[in-house]
């Protein structure tokens, strides 16, 4: 299977990566792409040997040509630059499939370029489903491109639907969440919470975005809207159950009252092979067909336990909205829809990067997300150059409306 990665260096990237790096024989990876995470790029590049590589720009395009000759790679790959090289890679023709793990909205246009060409996309980047979901579903639909969600819990979903369409005897889905590091602490206590705590996460490895997501639950919120245009059930059909062992990662519903779910160990490497060999699975696990994946162990149940060490037994709680407000903003906004996610989005972005800089504090992050989405009405959704002008327009204006809280915040 060719590969085509786009964000090489972050989580997800660098995890399917490893995947490639165990399984050469099942994984080539053609091109890829990363920001400014030159050193890591390059030691990709010399591992994996893509044909097409595209960092941020000139500057990035030089010094990783010098860190190759350094590593003495003879033959470098073609090296393009910016937006437009996202999409190059995107558009990569010997990939077979596209693995879209840019973080945030920059993640948008190259994935719209691969569904605009039909190309099969294992989509991690949610945000693309977010702000853009009314767009890129009815693109794939056109242009016959296969989307298979890489999210854990949607693709659990995947997985217990076989595919992405629900029939009429799905009652609902349900999302599980871990809760993050501050589960059961009362809001007060977070006011003045650190970012090495908010990026603490007890069970996931993630890039700082997703992982300050998680801690907010804007996350959850997130993958409320992702699911909503993946599965095109609407929200009254979506729950979230919070589930802090990270076992279960979705469970679906029937009219019968039967629940199904999918369990496994909270590693993303599952997931991105599950987007990658659909439908078949890869021995994951050590076995006839070779050592599997280094580190990488059988859920084991009874492990679980406390007493043995584990997280605990498997339990399920209902999410705390009222110390964890970002959830419900996040579904208001996608039952709203139109620009309403992109707002969402680009007021959170910037929230979480003025929190992460130590410029506000935590609870600021839904307080400014919240502000923005009052301030900025939501219009129908016409094409990608809105969604870009509405994202920057929000990050502006919550940038502007944090100073109001800078002031204020105790800077760590
Ligand atoms: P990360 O921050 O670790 O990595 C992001 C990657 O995107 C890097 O390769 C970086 O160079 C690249 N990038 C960042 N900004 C860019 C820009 N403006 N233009 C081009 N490239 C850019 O992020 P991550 O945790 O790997 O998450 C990637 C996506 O997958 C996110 O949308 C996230 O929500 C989703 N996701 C991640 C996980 C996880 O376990 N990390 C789980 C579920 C979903
Ligand atoms: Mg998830």
């Amino acid at each position: 299977m060719n590969v085509a990665i786009l964000g090489a260096t972050g989580s997800i990237g660098r995890n399917a990566l490893d995947l490639a790096a165990a399984f050469p024989g099942r994984l080539r990876i053609t091109a890829m792409s990363c920001a400014s995470q030159v050193r890591v790029m390059a030691e990709a590049v010399r591992v994996h040997r893509p044909r097409l590589v595209a960092v941020a720009g000139p500057g990035e395009r030089r010094e990783l040509l010098a860190l190759l000759s350094g590593l003495g790679v003879g033959e470098p790959p073609e090296i393009v630059c910016g937006a437009e090289g996202c999409a190059a890679v995107a558009a990569e023709s010997e990939a077979e499939v596209v693995l879209s793990a840019i973080v945030g909205l920059a993640g948008l246009p190259p994935t719209l370029a691969a569904v605009e060409r039909g190309r099969k996309v294992a989509l991690a980047n949610k945000e693309s489903l977010v702000a853009g979901g009314e767009l890129l579903l009815p693109l794939a639909r056109r242009t016959g491109a296969e989307i298979i969600p890489v999210d854990s819990e949607h693709s659990a979903l995947f997985q217990l639907l076989g595919g992405l369409s629900c029939s009429g005897e799905v009652r609902r889905l349900i999302l599980t969440a871990s809760g993050g590091p501050f589960r059961g602490r009362p809001a007060a206590a977070l006011e003045k919470v650190t970012r090495e705590e908010a990026l603490a996460h007890p069970r996931w490895s993630m890039g700082p975005q997703v992982t300050c997501d998680s801690a907010t639950m804007m996350n959850k919120g997130l993958e409320l809207i992702e699911a909503h245009h993946l599965f095109g059930l609407p929200y009254d059909r979506l729950d979230v159950l919070v589930h802090p062992q990270s076992v279960v990662h979705a469970l679906v519903e029937y009219v019968d009252g039967t629940q199904s779910a999918v369990l496994s160990p909270p590693d993303m490497r599952l997931a991105i092979a599950y987007a990658l060999s659909h439908p078949r699975r890869w021995p994951l696990l050590p076995g006839s067909s070779g050592p599997g994946l280094a580190g990488f162990s059988p859920l084991d149940l009874p492990g679980l336990s406390g007493d043995r060490g584990g997280p605990g037994n498997l339990s399920f709680e209902l999410p705390d909205h009222e110390t964890f407000p970002a959830l419900r903003l996040a579904e208001a906004a996608g039952r709203e829809g139109g620009t309403a996610p992109a707002v969402l989005l680009g007021a959170n972005e910037e929230a979480v990067r003025l929190f992460l800089d130590g410029r506000i504090g935590f609870l600021d992050i839904p307080r400014l997300v919240s502000q923005t989405l009052e301030a900025l009405p939501a219009e129908p959704l016409a094409d990608l150059a809105q969604i870009r002008a509405v994202s920057v327009e929000a990050r502006r204006l919550a940038g502007s409306l944090a100073l109001k809280f800078a002031g204020r915040r105790p800077v760590f």
